[in-house]
Parts: structure tokens; C-alpha cells; sequence
């Protein structure tokens, strides 16, 4: 049987050579690999056209972490606190995020990743949590390592997908991030948040596969759970990827 295929976003950086790359933190690919997927990157800098074609090759999408998205893409005015922005990631993943849900493709968003579908799909996003959400707890625990510190809880709703996936409706994440969702998109639905409210999960209702959450599951494999949104991830990209071939 052939392994899924889960593409997975990248980030553009500036290396040592002030020249531009491309790339993603291993983390992601070996969370893939090691719940059977066969992970594969996503360039950045595709044009319009390339991008659904490259989309119908793929099983799943996974939206990885990374900077902020640009705040014109949800209409609020950008503050010195946003960090990161890449335009052309922007538009790459918006339009790869709106072609899964179109094409009923499994997607998985992490981090940036559930940013970048609540504003695909039409929802907002604090611009930073510190400033705009009054009585907020930490969540931007970062640059400091490691990455897999446990940092607050999120309450998980019952019967929801995550609950089942990690059999809990409680769980002890890492908080690497300084914006999170501010209005839901339409079609979203809340499934898990953060001790002072701010959203940590969400779900696509009626998708074969759509979920995003806030913290990064990819640093925290070490937790059956956490590795368990992989192995549901890719096995939902195997059954979908098994529905499309029949
Ligand atoms: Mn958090």
C-alpha cells in the first residue's frame, strides 16, 4: 500500500548568504513520518496556477507553524507587535487551505496553520494577545527553548474530534504564539480553548478531516496524544486518498 502523501507548508527565510530559502522545521516532517505518512514540502513562490494542481497530488495538508499573517488579510490595521510577515506565504497557503476545503481534502493546522484557516475561511485574529485580550495568561513562550515545555492547559470539548482523538477532554500543551483567533470563521467551530478563553482548537464540521489547533503537537510526540493527531491525520488522509483512487 502506498503511504499518504501530506505536503507540508514551508517558511521563506534570509540564510547566512542574505539569500532567500525555503524550509520547515524538521519537527513537522518527522511527526508525519512517524505516524506512517509520507511527508513531502510545499514551496513557496507558486504561481495561481500551480497551486491546485499541486494540491490534487496530495493526500493531506499540513499547515506548519511560523510568522504572523498580514493583518489587511482580515481587515484590522497592523501594530508593531506584528511579526514575520511574508505576503507570498500569505497567498499560498490561503489558496491551498480554499482548495482543500473545496476538494474535501484532509488539513491539519498547526500553530500559524489554524491562523491561516480561520482567515481563509473569513474569521479574525488578535493582532496580539498581550495587548488586545484583557486578563489573558501567557502564551508567547518563545524564542526561549524548549519547544516542548508544557505550558497551560486547554479544555477540549467533549464528543469533539480532538476529545476522541486524544481521549481526554483535558490536555497540557505548549504555547509558542503571540496572536491567536479572534472572531471564529462561519463555518469553524470551537473545540477546545485556553484557560482565559482564547481559542486553542478548532474543526471544519462535515470535512473528512479539518482541524486546526494553537499549540504544536509536532514538538510533543513524546505524548501518545500528541502523536495520535498525526496518526488520525494521516489516517484520514489514507482513507480519502483510498476514496479518490476507487
Ligand atoms: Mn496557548
Amino acid at each position: 500500500m502506498t503511504l499518504p502523501l501530506i505536503g507540508i507548508t514551508t517558511k521563506r527565510y534570509t540564510n547566512a548568504y542574505k539569500l532567500p530559502e525555503i524550509a520547515v522545521m524538521e519537527t513537522y516532517v518527522q511527526a508525519v513520518s512517524q505516524a506512517g505518512g509520507m511527508p513531502v514540502l510545499v514551496p513557496l513562490g507558486l504561481s495561481d496556477e500551480l497551486i491546485p494542481g499541486i494540491l490534487a497530488k496530495l493526500d493531506g495538508l499540513l499547515l506548519s507553524g511560523g510568522g504572523d499573517i498580514e493583518t489587511n488579510r482580515y481587515q484590522a490595521d497592523s501594530t508593531p507587535k506584528v511579526d514575520g510577515v511574508d505576503p507570498d506565504r500569505d497567498r499560498v497557503e490561503i489558496e491551498l487551505l480554499r482548495a482543500a476545503v473545496s476538494a474535501g481534502l484532509p488539513f491539519f493546522g498547526i500553530c500559524r496553520g489554524v491562523q491561516v484557516v480561520n482567515v481563509a475561511l473569513g474569521g479574525t485574529l488578535y493582532t496580539d494577545i498581550a495587548e488586545e485580550h484583557p486578563n489573558s495568561i501567557k502564551h508567547d513562550y518563545y524564542p526561549d527553548l524548549p519547544f516542548d515545555k508544557l505550558s497551560h492547559t486547554v479544555t477540549i470539548q467533549k464528543d469533539s474530534p480532538l476529545a476522541r482523538i486524544i481521549n481526554s477532554t483535558e490536555a497540557e500543551v505548549n504555547s509558542l504564539h503571540h496572536q491567536a483567533i479572534k472572531q471564529l470563521a462561519p463555518d469553524l467551530q470551537e473545540i477546545a480553548h485556553a484557560p482565559d478563553g482564547i481559542i486553542e482548537g478548532v474543526v471544519l464540521p462535515d470535512h473528512p478531516f479539518g482541524l486546526g489547533v494553537q499549540w504544536h503537537p509536532e514538538c510533543l510526540t513524546a505524548h501518545e496524544p500528541m502523536l495520535n493527531l498525526f496518526r488520525a491525520f494521516v489516517d484520514a488522509a489514507a482513507k480519502s486518498a483510498g476514496e479518490r483512487t476507487q
